[in-house]
């Protein structure tokens, strides 16, 4: 598997401080006087992928929470480009009235962010923000506003951190590029 890595984009000692500083950010916002009313906030992670960001940040915020998921796909199999997004499932209880925090662990087309904000939109929460950990540059994130963003990347397909190739790669602890030959010849509409 290590074999496989180009290179390292964010090692995992810069992840884990940059999710303290976030976990600080959302903390502040999520506690009076900034939340008036109804405290509690409901954590929603996109799965697969933002689940180990998720599990991560969520024992830096010291905040009354419960947690609700959605599976959503993507980048099914060997896919390096966005095949439209999918909700596959979700388990997220009653939202009425909630401050919800999507997470989500990249920002691409904004494709996911989009469909996954109208669905929960509709369930009547009180507020929906935004976190994702990663941001590539291009014209669909530009145009999709989040709350909370943990590093601005390069366009390039990026695997680690619970982001997969053909669902490998999730349980790299950095966040790292694959060698070329991996990914070539790999039609994405395969
Ligand atoms: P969007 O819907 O914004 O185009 O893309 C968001 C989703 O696409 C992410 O949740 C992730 O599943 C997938 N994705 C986007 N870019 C990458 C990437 O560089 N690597 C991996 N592994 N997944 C990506
Ligand atoms: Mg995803």
């Amino acid at each position: 598997m290590h074999g496989d890595i180009e290179r390292v984009l964010i090692p995992q000692s810069r992840i884990a401080e940059r999710v303290r500083e976030l976990a600080r950010q959302i903390t502040a916002d999520h506690s009076p006087p900034a939340l008036a009313g109804e405290s509690e906030v409901t954590i929603v992670p996109i799965l697969t992928g933002a689940m180990i960001f998720c599990a991560d940040l969520i024992r830096h915020l010291p905040l009354p929470m419960r947690i609700g998921l959605l599976a959503v796909s993507s980048y099914p199999g060997q896919s390096i480009r966005t095949q439209g997004s999918r909700i596959l499932g979700e388990q997220l209880g009653d939202l009425r009235g909630r401050h919800l925090l999507l997470i989500d662990d990249i920002l691409d087309s904004g494709g996911t962010l989009k469909l996954v904000r109208s669905l929960l939109q509709e369930r009547g929460p009180a507020s929906v923000k935004t976190c994702v950990l990663l941001r590539k540059p291009t014209e669909g994130a530009r145009a999709t506003p989040v709350d909370y963003v943990g590093f601005d990347i390069p366009d390039e397909f990026v695997v680690g951190y619970g982001l997969d190739y053909d669902d490998l790669y999730r349980n790299l602890p950095d966040i790292v590029t694959l060698k070329g030959h991996l990914l070539r010849g790999k039609s994405d509409t395969e």
